[in-house]
C-alpha cells in the first residue's frame, strides 16, 4: 500500500504551531486535536521542525516547570524526515523504526500534503495482513 492511497482515506490536514509559540500552548493543541506531534511553520509557511509530545516529556525532565514558558524552537527538532505519496508502508516502517520517531510529514512536489503517524501505518498494515489471510483461507477452502 502506498503512502498516497492513506492519505486518500485519512485526509490531507497538517496541524501546525509556530517557533515562537510557547510549549504551553503546543500541549494545548496536541490535547485538543488528540494527536502526538505537531509541525512548526516558519512565517513564510516553509517547514522549519517537528515537535512531539516525546519531546514535551523530555522537556520537562531537563527543565521542569519552567518548560511551559519556553518556545517551540527552544524543543523541536530541525532536520525533518519527511515522505512520499509514492512511498510504501514497508519504507516508513523502516524510516519510523530506524529514526525513532512516529511521525513523517508527506511531501509532493514540494509541498506538504499530509502527516503518517505510526498509527496509521499499524492501522493500515494490519488491514493488508487481513487481506492477505482472507485470500490464503479462500484459496485453501477452495481448493479443497
Ligand atoms: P515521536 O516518536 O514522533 O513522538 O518523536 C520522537 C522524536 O523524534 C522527537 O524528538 C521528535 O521531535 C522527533 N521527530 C518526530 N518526527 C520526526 C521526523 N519526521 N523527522 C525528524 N524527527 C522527528
Amino acid at each position: 500500500m502506498l503512502i498516497g492511497q492513506i492519505l486518500a482515506g485519512k485526509g490531507r490536514d497538517v496541524v501546525s504551531t509556530r517557533p515562537d509559540a510557547t510549549i504551553a500552548e503546543v500541549a494545548k493543541l496536541l490535547k485538543a486535536r488528540h494527536i502526538g506531534a505537531v509541525v512548526v511553520l516558519d512565517a513564510g509557511g516553509a517547514l522549519c521542525g517537528i515537535i512531539s509530545e516525546r519531546d514535551l516529556a523530555r522537556g520537562l525532565g531537563v527543565h521542569g516547570a519552567k518548560l511551559l514558558d519556553m518556545r517551540v524552537s527552544q524543543l523541536m527538532t530541525a532536520e525533518v524526515v519527511t515522505c512520499s505519496p509514492d512511498d510504501g508502508l514497508d519504507k516508513l516502517m523502516k524510516q519510523m523504526t530506524e529514526g525513532r520517531f512516529r511521525h513523517l510529514p508527506v511531501f509532493e512536489d514540494g509541498k506538504m500534503v499530509g502527516i503518517i503517524s505510526i498509527g496509521d501505518v499499524v492501522k493500515h498494515r494490519l488491514q493488508e495482513l487481513e487481506t492477505e489471510a482472507h485470500m490464503l483461507h479462500d484459496y485453501i477452502a477452495g481448493g479443497a
